[in-house]
């Protein structure tokens, strides 16, 4: 008989190949280890979560993702070629769009300025060439709908949208410049409750449009809402991977925390069952 766990290790054996690839990946700093022997597979139509504390090198892994930086050791495939990126232009070349949670946006310029920068469509030719500003309003507009969200007015300054909001822009801005993968910087990490599930329902959006997506956060809770594969990272080292059908909510959020430290932790925390004795005279009450 076969266990569900079997099942799935054969299903992923048969699968396409990954979008993207990690495996055994390291990256040092001087004689800094911020990563090292780490694996991440990301394909179409996922979600990959990447958990980790402060520290647990989650910036380094994107970086290398998105073309800031290269890998010391191991290898990194995109579509099961060897990638070579040397700037974050080589990663939006190969289909990776990188939302970093301090967006990159102008905060008094419309939505659809906004929405288009640094691409925008023009009209007329020669001296006679402009913005096509319209195409721009209504594909801004278009666009946003598509992935489910209503903006009451696509010329408002994006500075006037929540974070979330913001957020939801970002992503829907990749979905519409043709990104296969879509890396996520914390995306939830300065987000309310309410703003937070909104996100994580244009991250289903996403990977629903066929996307694979790359969701690092310290939350499990909103990992586990969206993901369908969780590598853990802790001090730049792998401290687990597993897919969906591996690991529960409980299991992953006790991992998280630090599982046996926090256990040991709380060990030593627990109440002595009478006052310890210091020595020398007992002080009167
Ligand atoms: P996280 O994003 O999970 O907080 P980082 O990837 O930023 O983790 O950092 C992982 C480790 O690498 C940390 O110990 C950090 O101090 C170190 N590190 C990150 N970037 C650099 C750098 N440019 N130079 C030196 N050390 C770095």
């Amino acid at each position: 008989m076969t266990t569900a766990t079997e099942q799935t290790v054969r299903d992923e054996d048969e699968r396409p190949t990954p979008l993207v690839e990690l495996d055994d990946v390291s990256k040092y700093y001087g004689n800094i280890r911020a990563l090292e022997g780490v694996s991440l597979t990301v394909h179409a139509g996922e979600v990959s979560c990447v958990l980790g504390d402060n520290g647990a090198g989650k910036s380094t892994l994107i970086k290398i993702i998105s073309g800031l930086h290269e890998h010391d050791a191991g290898s990194f495939r995109i579509e099961g070629e060897p990638a070579q990126l040397t700037k974050p232009r080589d990663a939006l070349d190969r289909g990776i769009a990188t939302v970093y949670q301090d967006l990159a946006v102008v905060p008094l310029m419309p939505v659809w300025r906004n929405f288009f920068l640094g691409s925008e469509p023009t009209v007329g030719w020669g001296p006679f060439k402009a913005l096509d500003v319209e195409r721009m309003r209504r594909t801004t507009r278009e666009e946003l709908l598509r992935m489910g969200i209503d903006l009451r007015d696509v010329d408002q300054p994006i500075g006037t949208l929540s974070g979330g909001e913001r957020q939801c822009v970002a992503i829907a801005r990749a979905v519409y410049f043709g990104a296969k993968v879509l890396v996520l910087d914390e995306p939830t990490a300065a987000l309310g409750v309410k703003q937070s599930g909104v996100v994580l329902k244009y991250v289903a959006a996403a990977r629903d449009a066929g996307l694979g997506v790359v969701l690092i956060t310290h939350n499990p809770h909103h990992a586990y809402l969206v993901g369908d594969r969780f590598v853990l990272l802790k001090r730049g080292a792998m401290a687990g991977s597993h897919l969906r059908a591996e690991i529960d909510l409980d299991e992953l959020t006790r991992q998280m925390a630090g599982g046996s430290e926090l256990e040991e932790l709380s060990h030593e925390l627990e109440r002595a069952p009478k006052p310890l004795h210091l020595g020398g005279e007992p002080t009167p009450d």
